[in-house]
Order: C-alpha cells, then structure tokens, then sequence
C-alpha cells in the first residue's frame, strides 16, 4: 500500500516508525519529515496546509492511504477536500471532517456536543463580542480560580487559568477585545476549574467502532516537579497507574461510548485517531478538551506499546470493521523523555549539531527525532523540542532510568531535559498495574 503520512515532529517519526514495520507499507512518504522519519520512509517536501499540492503529489504518486498527523490540516478541511474530488475519494484517510476536526478546532463546538450527549466536562459559557457586558459580568461573579478558553485554535496557548476576577476579566477583556490570540479568540469558553490529575487516552474509530489504545500521560511544564513555563510536553509515560480498569470503565462509558454515537448520531464523519484529554477529580472522569489526532509526546509512548501492525488497523477504521481487529498491547512500560533547546519554550537557538544519535539500541529505545535537520550530512537542531528518547522498562521507574542513560550519550550545545518524567509513579512498582 502506498502510504504519505503529513507532519514533521516526534509523533510523526513515531507514527512513521510503526507504520514501516507494516509488510503492507510499501511505499511510505512523509511529508515534510525530519532527518529521523527518513530512515523510517522517503521524506517528501510539500507544505501540509496546501491541498492542491498534497493532491498533485498523491495523483502523480498513485497513493492509497493518507494519515494526517497534525491537526491544522483536519480543521482546515482536508478530508472534505479529498472526498469530493473525484481522484482523490477512493484514498483511505486517516482523520475526521472538517466537521469532526471542530471537535479540537472549537472549544464552543465541543462542549456544547458534550453538553447534548450528557458527558461530563467542567460547567461552561461562551461569550463573544455580542454578549461581552454580560461576559465581564459572568466572570467578575465566577468563583475562582476560572479557567478561560480561546474559542479557535492558538497553537497550545489558548488556556488561561486565572486565581483572581481582576486577572480574569482583564484577560477576557484582552481576549474579545483585543484578539489576544486574533480569531481564535473572538469567542471565548469560560469555565470552572477541575481539581484533579489529567490523562491522555486515545481512541481509533471507524466512526461506529472504536479501540481503546494504551492510555498517557504527559508532562507539560519546562522544569523538574512540574514548575515553570508550559510547553508542548516535556515527556510521557504508559501505561498510567491511577488508569485502573475501574477507572477505564467509567470512561468508556460515560466518555467513550457517548462521544463515538454523538459522531454517529450526528452524521459526523469521523476515521481516525480521537484522542481525550481527561482529569480525574476524585476518582470522576472529566472531559478537559478533545483533540481530534493523536497527541505529542504521547504517540513516542503509545505506539511504542501498540502490537498491533498499525497499517491494518487503519485500513480497518476507514472499513467500519474495527469491530472484527483486536488490539495486542505490549505489557511493558513505556517512558519517553524529551528533550528541547536551552530557553524553550521561550526563544532559542537553532543549527546546533547533535551527536549520540546511534546510541539507542532499537529494540528496548528508540530515538525520535522532532526538530531537527539535517546539514552536509550531520543532524542539527531546528526547534525547540529537538528529539525524544523512548525506552521499555519492567515499570515506569526502570524505563525512565533507561530512557536517561541513552540521553547521557545525546549531547548538542543548550541541551536540556527534565529527569523526573514520570517521578509521582517512581518506586510504587504500579508501572505494569
Ligand atoms: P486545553 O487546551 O483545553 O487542554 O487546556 C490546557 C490545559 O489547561 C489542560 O491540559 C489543563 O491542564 C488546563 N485546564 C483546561 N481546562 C481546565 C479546567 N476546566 N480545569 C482545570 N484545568 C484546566
């Protein structure tokens, strides 16, 4: 099957890497890539936000199967460009709708579909500039801390949590009024505030089925304890410990299951990865936020512990015969650490070379590469989160100790990680639940 996979970072070297072990991956594209998705397949240069030109390279290439990594193209609606193209429709796709996609691409569109199918989420409102007074007024009187959400995509940094009502409504101000985050911000989401501890999980579907894939969780801010300035994900681990099987039930039933017949009860056409951002408050699941592809640095965790041949999955979910594949997972766990440019996630340098890329061994770790490039032959940096190094282990600690002994042989000019990826399950031995 001849395959493009559309991204460049860490979870497309991931995802690029599973799919290569496939017998029926023949060719694999990616497109742009990085230096490490190119021992995976045949890095191809194209501009993922231009239809026209993914679609001139998928006619002249004769592909069959395309997997969209990042959302941007999704909400964007390359899906319902391919399906109305007459030599386009016949291609698998992997990911939603522009319809499905507004389940990451709208915080309003998502919590009012979690509002029609009764799935728990933190209470909300959504404000814009027709209703701005009333806005000031809600969240002058909201009890505290509350949570504001940029309507629109705003690369990860629509969130803003604040403790007092003065910050509140100074940043709902700046939000409607002053695009603080332009478009995405002329609607805003603001809620209660969850106490708990959050989890990623991920789903395939076919839009009537779905499989459980293992479950994450992330690490988002930059310094040791989890301190400091939020980031795209400074490591994850799988499987979670407190994912207990009581806990899954409940949501697989309360999230899960009402989640994929909303898709369904609503025409929604949705093949491909969902993935939940959840919190669990006292044992409860919530739903935070949707996202409507997998999650990075998650997929260097999950697709590490899937067993599974990824490219029969996917051809499944675009068949609506996910109900007929079961899912092998690997019992291991797996801990991925990341590591990024001296001053991320604010600015940084680039064009750094990186050495020890040999040092993993490809069997217990892998090394995934995100932002780098490669230079008269040599790898360099080429963005903040540079690569992530991925290791199995009898449980989280053994892993993480794994993952940190390959980074000791890593080495570029301001390389830095944090050494405590997944340090509240160290010692508990809960790694393999
Ligand atoms: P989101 O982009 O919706 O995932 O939000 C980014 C981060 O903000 C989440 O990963 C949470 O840590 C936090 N967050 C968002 N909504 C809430 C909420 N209602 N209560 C507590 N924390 C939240």
């Amino acid at each position: 099957m001849r395959i493009l996979l559309l991204g460049s970072g860490g979870r497309e070297h991931a995802l690029a890497w599973k799919i290569n072990q496939s017998v029926w991956a023949n060719p694999l594209y990616i497109a742009p890539g990085n230096p490490g998705t190119a021992r995976c397949g045949k890095n191809v240069s194209l501009d993922i936000t231009d239809f026209d030109a993914i679609k001139k390279f998928c006619v002249s290439e004769k592909i069959e199967m395309i997997v969209v990594g990042p959302e941007e193209p999704l909400v964007k609606g390359l899906y319902d460009y391919f399906k109305a193209d007459e030599e386009l429709e016949k291609i698998y796709f992997i990911g939603p709708s522009k319809k499905g996609a507004q389940l990451e691409g709208s915080k309003a569109f998502a919590k009012a579909f979690m509002q029609r199918h009764g799935i728990p989420t933190a209470a909300y409102r959504e404000f814009d500039a027709s209703n701005f007074e009333e806005g000031v007024h809600y969240v002058k009187e909201h009890s505290l801390p509350v949570v504001l959400k940029a309507d629109g995509l705003a690369a990860g940094k629509g969130v803003v949590i604040c403790q007092t009502s003065v910050e509140a409504v100074s940043e709902f101000e700046l939000m409607i009024q002053n695009e603080k985050f332009g478009e995405a911000s002329r609607k805003v989401v603001v809620e209660e505030f969850l106490d708990g501890i959050e989890l990623s999980v991920f789903v395939i579907t076919d839009g009537k089925n779905y499989l459980l894939l293992p479950e994450a969780k992330d690490y988002k801010r930059i310094g040791e304890g989890d301190k400091g300035l939020n980031t795209g994900g400074m490591g994850a681990v799988s499987p979670v410990p407190f994912a207990t099987p009581g806990f899954m039930y409940k949501v697989e039933e309360r999230i899960i299951k009402p989640t994929i017949g909303g898709l369904n009860k609503e025409a929604i056409d949705y093949k491909g990865f969902l993935f939940f951002g959840l919190i669990s408050v006292k044992g409860e699941p919530y739903v935070i936020e949707y996202n409507c592809r997998m999650g990075d640095p998650e997929t260097e965790v999950v697709m590490p512990r899937l067993e599974t041949d990824l490219v029969g999955l996917l051809v499944a979910a675009t068949q609506q015969e996910l109900d007929t594949v079961k899912l092998r997972v690997d019992e291991r766990s797996a801990v991925t650490v990341m590591v990024v440019s001296r001053g991320y996630p604010s600015a940084y340098e680039k064009g750094f070379e990186v050495t020890g890329l040999d040092k993993s061994d490809d069997k217990d770790s892998f090394i995934f590469q995100a932002g780098t490039k490669e230079e008269d032959g040599k790898v360099v940096t080429n963005g903040g989160r540079v690569l992530c190094v991925t290791a199995y282990g009898r449980n989280i600690e053994d892993a993480s100790e794994k993952s940190l002994d390959i980074l000791d042989q890593i080495d570029f000019e301001g390389i830095y990680y944090r050494t405590d990826i997944g340090y509240e399950f160290k010692s508990t031995l809960l790694g393999n639940r």
